[in-house]
């Protein structure tokens, strides 16, 4: 992409309503503009990183065997007055009535409709197991939308919901997501803690949110450092036993505000109190929903029981704001390299001059043959300007080009995390950057 083509609205002052860095940092990036309180444009930019962060989300919930679906955003009243949250939900909840006086909302979640899809093409055991999920837009009016697209009340996530004929089916399908999880937050370069939940009236112990560390973090977090430490599991094969892995993750102390407790057992020494951003919420309620919607199976004994159901949500577009909370310094945004919007960014110093305009069309065309793209600055700006820019935009990488060096047959390569320079020769940089 030429810049000069590009639609990159950055800004040079910190935004007087932004009080969090990633706030702050999506404003001057360009990446986002709000629309209405809690409710976004995502700019070219902005969009590039959200479809990269669906991407990882998709790939690892196909994975596990998941199927994807998509529900729609606005929904019939209907399935919410017989599972009885109709009037239990609350202001969160966007209700709208249609010109036949039809009640309708815009969902704030997904679990009525699943069911009801389930109930109405689903009859019989031999189906199941079975996970259905959409990566899809929620509303929730939300008491007080804040810190940019981290609450929003219009976002982006990635839904799923599973069927299962007994409670020990159900929990190998809740351990499945919970390793994806694991996998899908390693993927983009963050440490997600996993936290036991409260799991409300329904009980029992199958509810975990997804942590990550980050100073603005709505919630405190107490955990033994171990959890930061942990490899996350490679290689998985999703219908073996997954009880011991996760057993593993939950053996160390992990609590938050509410749930932190005197006598922990965790040494001083080998406590992490900080705070942290809820990225992910993984839950069984079991019959919570299939009993009142009528969702049942038939049995191998032909008796008909409800199916067994646990959801497991993913927050896409607040992960975009908290991988920069995670990573990012005093000049910008610092993108891990599987979510980056572009994987390098292209400076010609000299635009205009023939020489440094060839070898930056180079450049350029090279990218696109290997199928990666450049954010190319082929504008007039002075240099200063373009770096600046280049560092708020936090491309992991930066290919300099000037006179001097295309006269040596150099460029440089900057590594936007920690700042190192390079004189390289064009291949050298390229397989540094592409390799
Ligand atoms: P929170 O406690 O932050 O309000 P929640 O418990 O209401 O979250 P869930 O219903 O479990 O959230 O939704 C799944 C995920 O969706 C959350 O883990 C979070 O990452 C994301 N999410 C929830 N509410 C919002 C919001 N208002 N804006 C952006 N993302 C959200
Ligand atoms: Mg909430």
């Amino acid at each position: 992409m030429r810049l000069s083509r590009f639609m990159l609205p950055t800004l040079k002052e910190n935004p007087a309503e932004a009080s969090i860095v990633s706030h702050r940092l999506m404003l001057r990036a360009g990446m986002v503009r709000q629309h209405a309180s809690g409710i976004y444009n995502w700019l070219p930019l902005g969009l590039k990183v959200l479809r990269r962060i669906e991407t990882i989300v998709r790939e690892e919930q196909d994975r596990t065997g998941a199927l994807e679906i998509l529900m729609p955003t606005i929904q019939s009243a209907e399935p919410w007055k017989e599972s009885g949250r109709y009037d239990d939900y609350g202001k969160e909840m966007l209700r709208i009535v249609d010109r036949h006086e039809v009640d309708l909302l815009y969902g704030p979640t997904h679990e009525e409709v699943v069911t009801d899809i389930f109930r109405k093409n689903v009859g019989s055991y031999k189906s199941l197991p079975m996970n259905m999920y959409q990566i899809q837009w929620k509303f929730r009016d939300e008491v007080r939308p804040r810190f940019g697209v981290m609450r929003g009340r219009e976002f982006l996530m990635k839904d799923a919901y599973s069927f299962d004929t007994s409670y020990e089916a159900a929990k190998h399908a809740y351990n499945k997501m919970f390793v994806a999880y694991l996998r899908t937050y390693e993927r983009m370069g963050l440490k997600a803690i996993p936290m036991a939940a409260d799991t409300g009236p329904i009980g029992g112990k199958l509810s975990h949110e997804f942590i990550i560390l980050a100073e603005t973090g709505e919630s405190a977090v107490y955990c033994h450092k171990g959890l930061l430490e942990k490899p996350v599991p490679k290689d998985v094969d999703y219908d073996a036993d997954l009880q011991p892995i996760i057993d593993d993750w939950t053996s160390l102390y992990a609590a938050t505000d509410e749930m932190h407790v005197e006598g922990h057992g965790v040494p001083e020494g080998d406590l992490v109190s900080a705070r942290g951003i809820e990225v992910g919420h993984i839950f069984h309620f079991g019959t919570k929903y299939s009993d009142p919607m009528g969702a049942t199976v038939t049995l191998p004994d032909g008796t008909n029981a409800p199916v067994y159901m646990g959801s497991y949500g993913i927050g896409v577009s607040r992960l975009a704001g908290a991988i920069i909370e995670a990573s990012h310094d005093d000049n910008g945004i610092i993108w891990p390299k599987e979510v980056a919007p572009f994987a390098a960014g292209l400076v010609n110093l000299k635009s205009g001059n023939a020489e440094t305009d060839a070898v930056c069309a180079d450049i350029y065309d090279r990218f696109l043959a290997h199928g990666s793209e450049v954010l190319y600055d082929d504008t007039d700006e002075r240099a200063g300007a373009k770096f600046a820019n280049m560092d708020l935009i936090g491309l992991p990488w930066q290919i300099i080009v000037g006179p001097k060096g295309v006269a040596k047959g150099l460029v440089e390569l900057k590594n936007r995390a920690t700042g190192e320079r390079d004189e390289l020769s064009l291949d050298a940089a390229l397989q540094k950057v592409l390799g």
